[in-house]
């Protein structure tokens, strides 16, 4: 076989939503897992939906995620031009169409919007689609040529018949066979000259010699129509491969109202680029041992398309937070401070120790936004309940506290040195005199200085960041709430 080729077709009009992402992934790890070539192409042959800044997002998200194309705009493999619109100044589609009209397989159409309008539609997944009747296969040579002379607007419509069937092969879905009844005479070629998304494809897949099509599956149900115009070329029929819907929690199709449908909406959330990679590709494919955290490297390894599913995949933002907290934990510190910094300055006022935070909350957090919930009570105390003292596991309750702390505050007054080893180093003497365990002292003072059930470290961890004034407030804080408990 020829070497693999698959290739990345975005539409520049917006972000970068997860099933583009997902389709890029995906036909970059089918090229690599073969040693093939990785093509991106722009179609932006669609002037209305064109977005300005859409390009650069796609050319950012790629370098971003690792997804690097061997051919491009900005790289040329001999296969060129790469952008949809310079390739129609070459004149290739309007080529391509002629020689369709020349075999039969399509023809000019001169009906107006008024005629249109009085077709009859369709729906078609939830769209109203007018059906065309053929009206202008009909017209005579010269009335075509005459028409054309007179420079009256037209499109070229494939010429599909209204008996037989039409077969196609999908590598998951299989053989779809469908009657050719059921297919429109599509507009191949537009008035203002642009070819459509639906013959654009086929010519540009078939000239720039991609093997495998990869896409969503909304592109299913147009594939016979497709087949038909490789067929009347006499092209070989790519292999296609379609992938499955992605939906959310609520089993729609994922939309902007998700509020995390783009790549983009994802690193706003703080979420890191390779878990984001991580899980995309598990949206609709898995391995064969069900392992779940993978790098790219090692599902360009595995990445087999034969096992990517049917069935719909869920985007789990559950999931997808579960396997970002652990590319946190296996983050080299160092990375992990500087894209924890921003999120630590907002959190916390100047001047503590922002690393020795950033270490406690490193395998404690899902997203860079938690950080703030993990780490408010260093900016104040919070209002606390008494009964927080009271832990049946370390035996201690109001009394027991009120009675430890009374008895620590003035080995932590005489204490100079608050650093984390020294200050254990105290409580550890005062807990062995006092013959208890650790978490009788420990739990009354953690309390006091944090005001929370749960914190990123231990007391003296604690207190070494607050210092000794602060430490020393929030105890004598707790004295108090305890005596008027
Ligand atoms: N331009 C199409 C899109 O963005 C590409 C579909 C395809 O991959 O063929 O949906």
């Amino acid at each position: 076989m020829s070497k693999i080729r698959t290739r990345y077709a975005p539409s520049p009009t917006g972000k970068m939503h997860v099933g583009n992402l997902r389709s890029a992934l995906y036909e970059f790890l089918i090229a690599k897992h073969e040693g093939g070539d990785f093509m991106l192409r722009i179609e932006d042959t669609d002037q209305e939906r064109f977005v300005e800044g859409a390009t650069e997002i796609i050319y950012r998200t790629l370098e971003k995620t690792g997804l690097i194309h061997d051919e491009g705009p900005d790289k040329d493999g001999g296969y060129g031009p790469y952008v949809q619109s310079e390739r129609m100044k070459t004149g290739i589609y309007m080529k391509y169409a002629k020689e369709l009209i020349d075999k039969g397989e399509a023809y000019y159409c001169f009906c107006d919007k008024e005629r249109l309008a009085t077709l009859k539609t369709e729906v078609v997944e939830g769209k109203e689609i007018s059906i065309y009747d053929k009206h202008c296969l009909h017209l005579s040579k010269e009335e075509i040529e005459a028409n054309l002379a007179a420079g009256k607007p037209f499109v070229i419509r494939q010429n599909i018949p209204n008996e037989g069937t039409t077969t196609f092969h999908d590598e998951l879905y299989g053989d779809i066979t469908v009657e050719n009844s059921e297919l429109d005479d599509m507009i191949l070629i537009k008035t203002d000259g642009y070819p459509t998304y639906n013959f654009a494809n086929v010519v540009d897949d078939h000239t720039m010699n991609i093997t495998h099509v990869v896409r969503g599956n909304e592109y299913l149900s147009s594939s016979p129509k497709y087949v038909r115009l490789y067929d009347a070329f006499g092209w070989q029929v790519p292999v296609y491969i379609h992938l499955p819907l992605i939906t959310d929690e609520n089993h729609k199709k994922l939309s902007k109202r998700s509020g995390h449908s783009s790549f983009e909406d994802l690193l706003e959330q703080g979420f890191v680029t390779e878990a984001i990679v991580n899980y995309i590709a598990l949206l609709g494919w898995s391995s064969e041992d069900n392992r779940e955290i993978f790098s790219l490297q090692e599902l360009i390894e595995c990445f087999d398309y034969h096992r990517i599913s049917k069935s719909p995949a869920v985007f789990d933002i559950v999931k997808l937070r579960w396997m970002n907290g652990e590319y946190l934990k296996a983050m080299e510190f160092d990375t992990f401070y500087e894209m924890a910094e921003p999120y630590l300055k907002e959190a916390l006022p100047e001047g503590l120790d922002l690393k020795k935070i950033a270490a406690m909350v490193k395998t404690r957090i899902e997203v860079f936004p938690d950080i703030a919930g993990q780490v408010d009570f260093f900016r104040a105390l919070p209002e606390y309940d008494v009964a927080m003292y009271t832990h049946k596991k370390m035996k201690t309750d109001s009394a027991s506290s009120l009675e430890v702390l009374q008895e620590v505050l003035p080995i932590l007054e005489a204490q100079e040195d608050y650093s984390n080893d020294a200050l254990y180093r105290v409580l550890s003497a005062y807990v062995e005199q006092k013959g208890c365990k650790n978490g009788y002292v420990m739990w009354p003072i953690r309390t006091a200085v944090s005001g929370k059930q749960m914190t990123p470290a231990g007391a003296t961890e604690i207190m070494e960041i607050l210092g000794k004034e602060e430490s020393l407030k929030r105890i004598r804080k707790g004295i108090e709430m305890l005596q008027n408990a």
